[in-house]
C-alpha cells in the first residue's frame, strides 16, 4: 500500500543530454529534469478522455478509513489534485475482495462495503467526484467538470454461485467482473494459483459468462489463469477487457500477463488490454528482484526458527532493500509494452489500467502516480504516436468496448443504466 510518493515530474520531450557511459544509458523521454511537458502534450491531456480502468482505492481507504482522497493525501498514489493535475477523468474504483474473505464466505459483504465506501468519497466532493454508471456519463460529467468513479469488481467471489447476484451488483453500479483474483474461486482458476481446480472456468463460470454480457458487465480476464482466459474469449458474445495486465513477452513466465496469441485473440474479439503500470509487471528484472527477496525471507524466517522476532523481520526486510535497491521500471519500458501490442494486434486494442493503489513502491519513474498520465502522453508524442492514436489509448478504445457491451445489453433486455442527469435525458 505504502508509496515513496514524488512531487509531478514531467519530463523533458526532447533529448537534449548525451550520455557517456553505458552505466547510464536510459532513453531520452525518461530524463527527469523537473521541466514543462510540450504544450502539445499537456493540450491533449486536457482535451482526452482520460479512462483508467483499475485505481485500488476503496481497499486502500477501507484498510486506512482517515485517508480521505477528496484532499490531498500523503502517501498512496492517487487522490483528487493529483487526478485532476493528471487530467484523470474515469478512474474505474476496484471493489477488490481477497481470496482469503471470498473464501470466508464475506465477499457479499465486503463489495457492498467497498461500495458505500466509493458512494460516500463522491457525497464528500459532489463538486469534484460523480459515479459513473454508463460510457455516457464519462463524457458528460468530463464537461462538467468532474472526475469520474465508475466501479468493477475484482474477484467475482460476490457473486458467489447465484446468478441473480448479477443483477444486484449491477445495479449497485459495477460495470466490470474480474472473474477471480489470486486463488482459484467458484467462477474461475486464477494465474497465481498452482492448483488449477477447474482447468479453466468451472461449469458455474460458463455460465455466469452470458449472463453477464446480457446485463451489459465487461468480463475482465486479468487474473485468470490461460485456459479460463481462452475459455471467456470463446464463449463471450461481447469485447472483454483485461483491466490491468501487461505482457508476458517481457517476463516470460510470468502468468499473470498475457501471450502475445492471448494478445491478438483479445483483438479478434474487439476487447483491450489496459496495461499495468507496476514494475513487477513490466520489467523482468523487478520481477527476478521481487523472487529473490522472498528467497531472501524465506531463508531468514528458517534460520529464526519458531522464536522468530516481528522487529527482527522488519529489520531483515529494510536492510536487504537497502542492500538490493529495487529496479524500478520508467514510462519508456511502459511505452514498450504499448508499442508491442499495437504491432502484434494494431492500434485499437490497447489501453491504461495503472493498479495505482494496488502495488506499493513499484511504479515506474514517470509514473509515480495519477497526477503523470501527462508523461505518459508526451513519450507517446515522442515515439510518434498521432493525437487520434494517443486518444485511443486514453480511453477511446475502452469506451469503445463498454458501449458494445451497453449495445448488447440493450438488445437483451438490460436498459443502460446512467447516472448523469444528461445521460439519463439521452437514453
Ligand atoms: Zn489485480
Amino acid at each position: 500500500m505504502k508509496n515513496s510518493r514524488k512531487p509531478f515530474a514531467p519530463f523533458i520531450p526532447i533529448c537534449l543530454v548525451a550520455l557517456a557511459t553505458s552505466a547510464l544509458l536510459m532513453s531520452c523521454s525518461s530524463i527527469d529534469v523537473g521541466s514543462g511537458l510540450s504544450q502539445r502534450a499537456m493540450k491533449i491531456a486536457e482535451e482526452s478522455l482520460i479512462v483508467d480502468t483499475h485505481i485500488d482505492v476503496p481497499y486502500r481507504v477501507y484498510r486506512n478509513p482517515e485517508v480521505d482522497v477528496t484532499q490531498a493525501t500523503e502517501g498512496g498514489d492517487f487522490d483528487l489534485p493529483r487526478a485532476r493535475k493528471g487530467h484523470l477523468n474515469g478512474a474505474f474504483m476496484s471493489i477488490y475482495i481477497p481470496a482469503g474473505v471470498d473464501q470466508e464466505g464475506r465477499a457479499g459483504d465486503l463489495a457492498n462495503e467497498l461500495i458505500d465506501l466509493v458512494e460516500g468519497i463522491v457525497a464528500r466532493a459532489p463538486s469534484d467526484f460523480a459515479i459513473a454508471t454508463c460510457s455516457q456519463d464519462l463524457i458528460h460529467q468530463k464537461r462538467q467538470g468532474l472526475v469520474s468513479l465508475p466501479m468493477g469488481m475484482e474477484n467475482g467471489g460476490p457473486i458467489g454461485d447465484d446468478l441473480a447476484s448479477v443483477k444486484h451488483f449491477r445495479e449497485r453500479g459495477i460495470r466490470y467482473v474480474t472473474l477471480t483474483h489470486g486463488r482459484s474461486n467458484k467462477i474461475s482458476d486464477s494465474s497465481y494459483d498452482t492448483n488449477q481446480r477447474w482447468k479453466g472456468l468451472s461449469p458455474y463460470g460458463k455460465e455466469l459468462v452470458p449472463e453477464l454480457n446480457s446485463q451489459g458487465i465487461m468480463i475482465d480476464i486479468s487474473h485468470l489463469s490461460d485456459k479460463a482466459a481462452w475459455q471467456v474469449l470463446e464463449l463471450s458474445t461481447t469485447p472483454v477487457i483485461a483491466s490491468h495486465s501487461s505482457l508476458r513477452h517481457f517476463i516470460p513466465g510470468f502468468h499473470r500477463n498475457m501471450t502475445d496469441e492471448m494478445v491478438k485473440a483479445l483483438a479478434d474479439n474487439g476487447g483491450v488490454i489496459q496495461i499495468n503500470f507496476g514494475s513487477g509487471f513490466i520489467l523482468e528484472e523487478s520481477r527476478i528482484w521481487s523472487s529473490q527477496r522472498s528467497a531472501a525471507e524465506a531463508w531468514f524466517r528458517r534460520e529464526q526458527g519458531n522464536n522468530m522476532d516481528p522487529e527482527a523481520l522488519q529489520a531483515f526486510r529494510k536492510q536487504w532493500r537497502t542492500e538490493n535497491p529495487y529496479p524500478f521500471a520508467d514510462t519508456d519500458d511502459v511505452l514498450d509494452h504499448i508499442d508491442r501490442v499495437v504491432e502484434l494486434a494494431g492500434i485499437d486494442y490497447v489501453g491504461i489500467g495503472s493498479d495505482y493503489d494496488g502495488v506499493g513502491d513499484t511504479l515506474p519513474d514517470g509514473l509515480k502516480d495519477a497526477s503523470t498520465f501527462p508523461n505518459l502522453i508526451q513519450g507517446l508524442l515522442d515515439r510518434g504516436y498521432s493525437k487520434t492514436d494517443i486518444r485511443k489509448i486514453l480511453g477511446d478504445n475502452l469506451m469503445r468496448v463498454w458501449r458494445a457491451n451497453e449495445a448488447f445489453a440493450e438488445s437483451s433486455g438490460y436498459p443502460t443504466l446512467c447516472t448523469s442527469d444528461l445521460s439519463r435525458a439521452e437514453a
